[in-house]
């Protein structure tokens, strides 16, 4: 059969974006659908937006921190029109930077949302096109709880924060998870008075707890009142303000509530049934190689459930479009690849590999190995000594999983992923040079602990006297 298209890729975020501009480099007919903007939820409504926000704050709290640098004592201006100034980047990287990626793809820009009419065949805008390989990458939707009033309030989600025209005067915060907690301090630290309640014993639940609880301290110190373990009873609107009463008798007031308690899939109007494509409450199944219940169709990025990262996201789709090409027998198993992630709040929370409750569910033995920022010298002069690199690792030094919070960890974080990914050991990152004075350095001192730690034992130190 003859198909209009070699690929048609369905929602062009951080995975069909791949997709497509992997496809179309390769010399293959794509045809890209996107119902809003190109970069997805990603460049409009998430990532991006979300981590220059943190930076106008980060650049506020520093002027505001001026006098303990002996620089200046000034207070800081109250920001002008953050939003806009967000909107004007991000409509600069469209149209200078991504449309030129899309040249060689024939898209289909904001004419409605993709469906399928058969397993080779979607519609949209009224118009039909077949393709070989189709990728489904529509991602997700904020979730919404039902929670009582809410529906009579104007709560805010990550579709819409962005669009505010000014900075309010108070935010609460239904959530504890990395928006919650991004969205908190960016907020507070240009000037909001925030307050997250959530129903989570920590913030960043899904991470190793200490670094949630660590978090909290910090968010104390900067003002940030948070309520873990929380229910909520109701939420209203009293003229201009909203109340939120939670299960603990406690009632909060602010001028803007924002959702950010997860996300849901809107598989709405995609029409799956027709396409063979199964899909449940985990999102759109998939195999290993990112191949739906139809063998010509994938799902990569976050509508298959597995991860919620643009990074992942993105890696997901290079790697479906690999398997889409790739001649049988050679196969890419999507879940061989570690997957790092980072909350960008200050400090950074950062992960790769094992969760300690999870060696601890699954009796694995390891070591925790631990250096902290406050021990190292170019930390403490810096002003910025909070935190720790903490890594769980194995007897023979092989490394099942590395936690950090502090200054620089989402950079870090990826060297351990390396280690992690290709299975080295940790003597090996104690052998690699690491420039001094980098926050980096802190990762090679967590592997010379190890070494020390196993220098402790008397058969060793009564080798090295008798080698000596
Ligand atoms: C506030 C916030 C901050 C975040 N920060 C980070 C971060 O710092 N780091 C990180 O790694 N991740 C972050 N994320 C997560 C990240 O944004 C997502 O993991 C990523 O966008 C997923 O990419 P995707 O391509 O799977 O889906 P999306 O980016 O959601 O893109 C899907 C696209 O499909 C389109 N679409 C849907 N249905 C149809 C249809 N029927 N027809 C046509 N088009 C359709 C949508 O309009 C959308 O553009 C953040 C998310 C949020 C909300």
């Amino acid at each position: 059969m003859r198909y209009d298209y070699d690929v048609a890729v369905i929602g062009l975020g951080p995975a069909g974006m791949a997709v497509s501009i992997m496809a179309s480099e390769m010399g293959l007919r794509v045809l890209g659908v996107e119902r809003r903007a190109l970069g997805g939820g990603c460049m409009n409504v998430g990532s991006i937006p979300s981590k220059a926000l943190l930076r106008m704050a980060h650049v506020r709290h520093l002027v505001g921190r001026l006098a303990e640098y002996a620089l200046a004592d000034v207070e800081p201006p109250a920001p002008a029109k953050p939003f806009e100034r967000i909107a004007d980047h991000i409509r600069f990287i469209a149209e200078k930077k991504t449309t030129k990626m899309f040249e060689k793809v024939d898209l289909r820009l904001g004419e409605g949302s993709a469906s399928f009419v058969d397993p080779h065949t979607v519609s949209v805008g009224g118009r039909t096109a077949t393709a070989k390989r189709i990728f489904v990458c529509v991602g997700t939707r904020p979730a919404i709880p039902p929670i009582a009033g809410l529906e009579s309030v104007e709560y805010l989600t990550n579709e819409t924060i962005f669009g505010l025209e000014a900075i309010p005067e108070s935010l609460l915060i239904i959530g504890g998870g990395a928006i919650g907690c991004e969205m908190a301090q960016a907020f507070r630290r240009l000037g909001s008075r925030v307050t997250i309640v959530h129903l989570d014993p920590h913030l960043l639940p899904y991470g190793d707890w200490d670094a949630g609880k660590l978090l909290e301290e910090v968010f104390g110190e900067e003002g940030i009142r948070v309520y873990n373990a929380r229910g909520i009873r109701r939420v209203a609107r009293e003229n201009a303000v909203i109340t939120l009463q939670t299960d603990h008798g406690e009632l909060f007031r602010a001028d803007h509530l924002l959702v950010a308690v997860g996300r849901r899939y809107d598989f709405d109007g995609l029409n799956l049934e027709a396409a063979g494509v199964r899909y449940g409450e985990g999102g759109i199944e998939v195999d290993n190689r990112l191949r739906t219940s139809s063998p010509h169709i994938y799902a990569p990025g976050d509508c298959n459930g597995t991860y919620r990262f643009s990074h992942a996201a993105m890696h997901q789709g290079m790697i479906a479009l690999m398997n889409a090409v790739a001649p049988p027998p050679i196969r890419f198993d999507f879940r061989r690849y570690v997957v790092p992630w980072t909350v960008f709040t200050e400090p950074q929370v950062a992960h790769v590999g094992a969760l300690e409750r999870d060696l601890k569910a699954n009796d694995v033995p390891y070591e925790v190995v631990e250096e902290s920022y406050a021990d190292y010298g170019a930390a403490i002069a810096e002003g910025i000594a909070v935190g720790s690199v903490r890594a769980y690792v194995g007897k023979a030094g092989r490394i099942y999983g590395v936690r950090i919070v502090g200054e620089g960890a989402g950079e870090m974080i990826n060297e351990w992923g390396l280690a992690i990914q290709n299975r080295l050991r940790i003597h090996k990152i104690m052998v690699l040079q690491h420039s001094f004075p980098s926050m980096s350095f802190l990762t090679k001192r967590v592997s010379e602990r190890w070494m020390m730690n196993r220098l402790e034992s008397p058969v060793l130190r009564r080798l090295v006297r008798w080698l000596f």
